[in-house]
């Protein structure tokens, strides 16, 4: 009798069997990521049953999600078939006729619920999470009762670490999730003054699970509104930014590309007389006003607008959904006036490692190089695809692009309600006359 344990762990073997669907080893296990999570082995026992045991946990975030599907086969053949609304230990037989005479099996989990924390409004993770697996067992014996279902509690699973986030202090410091739902709203609160609208405030998160407190910023990202006017941190990080550089915004030309109605670009509509506002519209065509007069159709890449047009150019989390970055920064700077900015929010998702394309415009179409992601769109129900993961390099990108003068803020004052991942500001300033002494 012969054991093959997998440890999914940072540190563990599972390197040795994992093939595509699996996200990096962390603390806690691996994610499985998108709806297939493939395990090769081989040298196993051509016609022998192999009782399997798979410690995992769902991705929950409950009410949205409160339960995940799963099904495990085996060289084509159904082993386990469920939802889960927590971790457990699920165990199924491999049978014996599954093993072909070269020992060579192909385990398949498919995760059709998997689902980014980012699509649900939960956090920044944009990966496609289905379940958090730390340990599977096979073991050559006769064929144990299959015991379909979770059969007693396993480790914690924890909330998704998100890209580039040190995932070791996960497991000794978050507390096993609640195996029924939490008895009440998870409530967060700060009192302060909002940059935004200028109020004293209270900023509000609300969630129906607990939350280790390390992962708060996650929630906050989308979760942490003022209750005066409903912004969000890196709505805030933009305005106090705009602001702080250019005090006299009101009286400036500024082109903001994709708005929507909310945050800082409610008060530019609102108080800035030279304020433009462009959607990507193909249909209404580039350089063209649709017919309510709220916004012009412009490609960021190939835009209309003469040079030295605005002296402020503002996008939110707009960048990580172009195909051709490159020339929209260039188009940028020909369009900006000297002495002026581009001031943007972009979630900087692969932090400190290098940025990654995750589709690209071929002469075929779309072509994806990574799982396909999507984040809200004010124009369009669909979604706009995410087509590159930013890393903190993108200022060196910017610069070398565009020849602009780039720098990066990132502010942490929970008593302006600016406490969250992935609100950095990027400032590209077009240099006027050198200052003087
Ligand atoms: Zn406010």
């Amino acid at each position: 009798m012969a054991e093959i344990r997998i440890a999914f762990r940072q540190g563990g073997n599972s390197g040795q069997f994992t093939r595509e669907g699996w996200a990096d080893p962390e603390g806690h296990g691996s994610w499985t990521e998108g709806p297939n999570s493939h395990l090769r082995f081989s040298g196993l026992f051509a016609g022998v049953p192999y009782a399997v045991a798979i410690d995992l946990g769902p991705y929950l975030a409950p009410p949205m999600l409160a339960a995940q599907a799963l099904t495990v086969s085996v060289n084509g053949h159904l082993c386990f078939e469920d939802r889960l609304n927590g971790p457990c230990q699920i165990r199924f037989t491999i049978p014996a006729g599954a093993i072909p005479p070269g020992g060579q099996a192909e385990m398949v989990l498919t995760c059709s619920d998997a689902v980014a924390p980012m699509t649900l409004g939960t956090g920044a993770d944009m990966r496609r999470l289905g379940f958090s697996v730390w340990q599977v067992t096979l073991e050559d014996q006769p064929a144990v009762a299959a015991a379909p279902l979770a059969v007693r509690p396993a480790e914690p699973v924890f909330a998704p670490v998100p890209l580039g986030i040190v995932p070791q202090a996960l497991p000794a410091v978050a507390p096993p999730p609640p195996a029924a739902p939490a008895p009440g709203p998870i409530e967060f609160r700060a009192a302060g003054t909002c940059p935004l609208c200028g109020q004293a405030t209270e900023f509000i998160a609300r969630r129906a699970t607990p939350l280790p407190e390390q992962w708060y910023p996650n929630w906050f990202r989308d979760g942490l509104r003022c209750a005066k006017c409903d912004s969000l941190p890196r709505e805030r990080a933009l305005f106090t930014v705009v602001e702080r550089l250019y005090p006299n915004w009101r009286d400036l030309a500024i082109h903001e590309s994709s708005p929507g109605d909310r945050g800082a670009s409610l008060r530019f509509r609102q108080e800035c007389r030279g304020y433009v506002e462009t959607q990507y519209d193909p249909e209404l065509g580039f350089g063209k006003t649709d017919a309510a007069g709220r916004y012009r159709s412009e490609n960021l890449e190939a835009q209309t607008f003469p040079g030295q047009s605005f002296d402020l150019v503002i996008t939110q989390d707009v960048f990580e959904h172009l195909f051709e970055p490159d020339k929209a920064i260039r188009e940028i700077a020909r369009t900006l006036r000297p002495g002026g900015a581009y001031i943007m929010t972009v979630p900087i998702a692969n932090e400190a490692r290098p940025s990654s394309r995750r589709a690209a415009r071929t002469s075929q179409g779309v072509k994806m190089l990574a799982e396909a992601q999507y984040h809200g769109n004010p124009v369009s129900a669909q979604g706009s695809l995410v087509t590159i993961d930013w890393g903190f390099d993108i200022v060196d990108y910017l610069a070398a692009h565009s020849g602009l003068s780039v720098s990066m803020f990132y502010f942490d004052d929970i008593s302006r309600g600016m406490r969250a991942i992935c609100m950095e500001v990027i400032v590209c300033r077009k240099l006027g006359m050198p200052p003087s002494l």
